[in-house]
């Protein structure tokens, strides 16, 4: 490595994700030198559109990120109306189905967990209030300093769930709540990450609303990754350095040097964007402190996409919305991602947490045969005779090398209020931490992502204002 000539800019970031794509658009605005490294051959990270159908179909299916909203994701708003693109709303009209444990499925209102009894559905009303009064009480800007801060981290989200409730239903909606947000099981983060997590997107009403504010409120007709694509299309020529995976980043006082296969760069500051549970992919020179390497242990969730694509909307002609939850099943729930107007037909599957790390061990032709026999067998209990997909494509994230997993990496008890866990946004001398994690709005979100890349780009910038 050392033979190939060093390239000098001002910064170096680390991925081509849309967090360090945003940040690169910063400083490109602040007239900054920089180069964007990105391992994959393509930019966008954790957001990828993919044809449905031909290669030249308009219509593309979401293998990562899906939704995002037109009131408190200001900032994805904002790009989407510079990007000129089109934003249609989640449908949530109709029937949805869901599958209990043995395998009984039976017709559900949209929207909701499960299909309740009377006695659940005041069970259920007790349980969103009294987690949501959490959620209020809880500080987004510091975690740990929160009231209830001590108590939340001593113990993991199912403890907590199982001491204020002890039933078998608040058990039950806790695990759909971490699975379907976190791609975990309830008893693989603290608490506080949860209740942290939850006020982030802007309380539990929200984070699991199909509605106007929801998460899942919009869906972009245009793709998202285009979102990444027009970002770096803004950037000066050459600024992004595809399959430029970085395997070493060394600092002194005053400069580092980033080392990819490709070449050597030299820079005054570097930005980081890869989640912290990559952070051990890269050898830094010296090590990051020990508050950084215990976020290098972080685990992320287990979460992926099977898309059925269908020539036609046979769900909608039969009165159903194309939503299915299952309780243990290999699909965990599934959405309609259809765009009419492109003539684009799908329905999504979401493959999350251990039913979903379970369905990933199986051979590649398994994994589609398991996904479709769980959907038609649910479906052919309203629809008669329900037709073939034209094509299935599944994107498996935990394989990805550059990923592995979704959407952010969760903390065990006791590591959130830790040094570990307030320093995650903190430089470590002339290295700056992004990405989606790191924001104290919609982490594990697209918003979440820009945002953090707007504020380490700021960081840089300030810093470099007031270097000697
Ligand atoms: C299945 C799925 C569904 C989702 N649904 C939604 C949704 O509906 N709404 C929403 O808002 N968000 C959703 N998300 C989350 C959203 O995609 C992410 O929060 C966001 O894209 C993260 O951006 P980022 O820049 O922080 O990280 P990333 O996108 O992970 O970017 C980091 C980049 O760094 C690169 N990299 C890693 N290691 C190296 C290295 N050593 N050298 C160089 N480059 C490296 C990676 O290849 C990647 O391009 C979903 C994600 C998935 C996978």
């Amino acid at each position: 490595m050392a033979s190939l000539p060093e390239q000098n800019f001002q910064v170096v970031i680390v991925g081509a994700g849309l967090s360090g794509l945003r940040a690169a658009m910063e400083l490109d605005k602040a007239g900054i030198s920089y180069i964007v490294l990105e391992a994959m051959d393509r930019v966008g990270g954790r957001t990828l559109s993919v044809p449905a159908s031909s290669l030249n179909d308009p219509g593309l299916v979401e293998m990562g990120a899906a939704w995002l909203n037109d009131s408190n994701q200001s900032d994805m708003y904002t790009l989407s109306k510079e990007f000129g693109f089109k934003l249609i709303p989640q449908v949530s009209d109709g029937l949805s189905l869901y599958q209990d444990r043995d395998g009984r499925i039976s017709p559900m209102e949209y929207g909701l967990p499960i299909p309740f009894s009377d006695n659940q559905k005041v069970e259920f009303k007790d349980f969103m209030a009294q987690v949501s009064s959490y959620v209020e009480r809880s500080d987004l800007q510091r975690p740990h300093l929160g009231p209830d801060a001590k108590e939340l981290d001593s113990m993991t989200a199912r403890d907590f769930i199982t001491t204020k409730f002890g039933t078998a239903l608040a058990d039950k909606l806790l695990t759909l709540a971490t699975r379907s947000l976190l791609g975990v099981e309830s008893d693989e983060l603290s608490a506080l990450c949860f209740i942290d997590y939850v006020k982030s997107g802007m309380g539990f009403d929200n984070i699991i609303s199909d509605h106007e504010h929801g998460a899942q409120y919009l869906r972009n007709a245009n793709g998202n990754q285009n979102f990444a694509t027009n970002l770096a299309a803004r950037l000066k020529n050459g600024r992004v350095k595809l399959s430029a995976a970085v395997k070493k980043i060394y600092q002194s006082d005053n400069h580092c040097v980033t080392e990819t296969d490709q070449g050597c760069y030299r820079s005054e500051k570097v930005i980081v964007s890869v989640p912290s549970n990559l952070y051990s992919q890269i050898k830094f020179e010296p090590d990051l402190p020990s508050s950084k390497q215990i976020l290098r242990n972080s685990k992320m969730g287990y979460y992926s996409k099977t898309v059925l694509i269908f020539s036609e909307p046979w769900w909608r002609n039969a009165g159903l919305s194309g939503e299915f939850s299952s309780e243990e099943g290999t699909i965990s729930f599934s959405r309609d991602t259809s765009v009419p107007e492109l003539g684009k037909f799908c329905i999504t599957c979401f493959h999350v947490g251990n039913p979903g790390r379970y369905w990933s061990l199986l051979p590649d032709k398994e994994r589609q045969a398991r996904v479709w026999h769980q959907f038609h067998a649910a479906f052919q209990t309203i629809v008669d005779c329900v037709p073939e997909p034209i094509k299935i494509v599944e994107k498996e994230w935990a394989k990805d090398p550059w990923v592995r997993g979704n959407p952010m990496p969760v903390m065990m008890p006791g590591v959130m209020s830790s040094s570990a866990g307030q320093s995650i946004r903190d430089p470590f001398v002339n290295i700056h931490f992004v990405g989606t994690e790191t924001s104290f709005v919609w982490k594990g979100y697209m918003e979440g992502a820009v945002r953090s890349g707007v504020r380490g780009a700021a960081e840089v910038i300030e810093a470099l204002a007031i270097a000697p």
